[in-house]
């Protein structure tokens, strides 16, 4: 079974912790035993795990894939404007995968779901896919 859910961004790069979220989703699902996938079906958006505890490890990475990606750049030809975006996007990738125990994320204690905007603010889909 697959839902959806709706994220607002309010930066043009951000991290939001959507594990709330993505809990409500496995949890409306009924899924207690299987594996959820998390995809954004998105080219300048990206999903990822990582730390949630300081914030400014998502702080970190943002910068530092800033630092990899330049904003602007004269090899650039997608007349968007927005090729480091793209970019950022492929790095960081559409979809992450949880296992799920007892209805629950089988997460580490440090960490959370986040949806990558690399082109905001905008409003964003992710969906939710369990497996079993
Ligand atoms: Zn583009």
């Amino acid at each position: 079974m697959t839902s959806e859910f709706s994220v607002t961004t309010r930066q043009r790069s951000q991290m939001v912790d959507i594990t709330a979220q993505v809990q409500a989703e496995v949890t409306r699902q009924n899924c207690q035993q299987g594996l959820v996938t998390v995809f954004v079906p998105h080219t300048t958006a990206a999903v990822t795990i990582n730390e949630g505890a300081d914030p400014d490890v998502c702080s970190d990475i943002l910068g530092g894939l800033a630092g990899l990606v330049p904003l602007r750049s004269p090899e650039y030809r997608h007349s968007e404007g927005n090729s480091d975006a793209h970019i950022k996007a492929t790095l960081v990738g559409a979809s992450v995968q949880v296992p799920v125990a007892g209805g629950r994320l089988k997460l580490g204690t440090w960490q959370r779901i986040f949806l990558c905007e690399f082109d905001g603010p905008r409003s964003r889909t992710v969906l939710v896919h369990v497996g079993s």
